[in-house]
């Protein structure tokens, strides 16, 4: 965030996808900076499935021994969201569809309406329909593709998404969560990519 000038303090919502560390681990450094660096005194909500608070509290207190979201200078508010049961949190709306990604992750795709836009993000996800009911219509969908071609379980690969490209509903897709094999093709690829810093306007 620093690299890119983006301001911590500006992020006031964050929302999870699932309960896996490279996907929600980073909180608590992020409640760290609010803490010691940027002197948060604003609210910051997180968004997240069931138990999102358990685990939150787990890692804070693992990473940072003695922390929890109680005794930071600013209120963490914890949304735990149900599957296709819309949740707000200051100007998001936010509903989860079921994803197929390790059970024990509590794993969703989850649709944000915003402003009058729709941003849908698979997190973590097998194909399944409900990736399609997030990107139903949405300006933008955010989809991981891990690999290129290699079928494995609990991700999405390119060349399946692109079999399944008419039932998105959506008007843009950018690809994120491309591991090496994918990352080795991009010249192949015929979808927006992700970079690190990337800033996406949807007009
Ligand atoms: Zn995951
Ligand atoms: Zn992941």
């Amino acid at each position: 965030m620093r690299r890119y000038s983006v301001d911590p303090l500006e992020v006031d919502t964050v929302v999870l996808t699932h309960l896996h560390g490279d996907h929600f681990a980073g909180l608590p450094f992020l409640f760290l900076d609010g803490r010691l660096v940027s002197g948060r005194d604003d609210p910051m909500n997180v968004v997240g499935p069931m138990e999102t608070g358990a685990r939150l509290r787990v890692a804070m207190d693992a990473l940072f021994a003695g922390s929890s979201p109680e005794n930071l200078p600013f209120r963490v508010r914890i949304r735990e969201y149900e599957a296709t049961r819309p949740v707000t949190a200051g100007e998001f709306t936010v509903t989860a569809f079921p994803a197929l990604h390790s059970p024990g992750s509590n794993p969703h795709a989850i649709r944000v309406e915003v402003g009058g836009k729709v941003v849908a993000f698979s997190g973590d996800s097998a194909w399944t329909p409900g990736l399609a009911e997030a990107s139903r219509g949405a300006d933008l969908f955010i989809c991981e593709s891990y690999t290129y071609d290699t079928q494995m379980p609990n991700h999405l690969d390119y060349k399946t998404l692109l079999e399944h490209r008419d039932e998105l509903g959506c008007k843009r897709i950018i690809l994120t969560h491309m591991g090496s094999g994918m990352l080795e093709k991009l010249d192949q690829v015929e979808l927006e990519t992700a970079d690190d810093g990337m800033k996406v306007v949807l007009g």
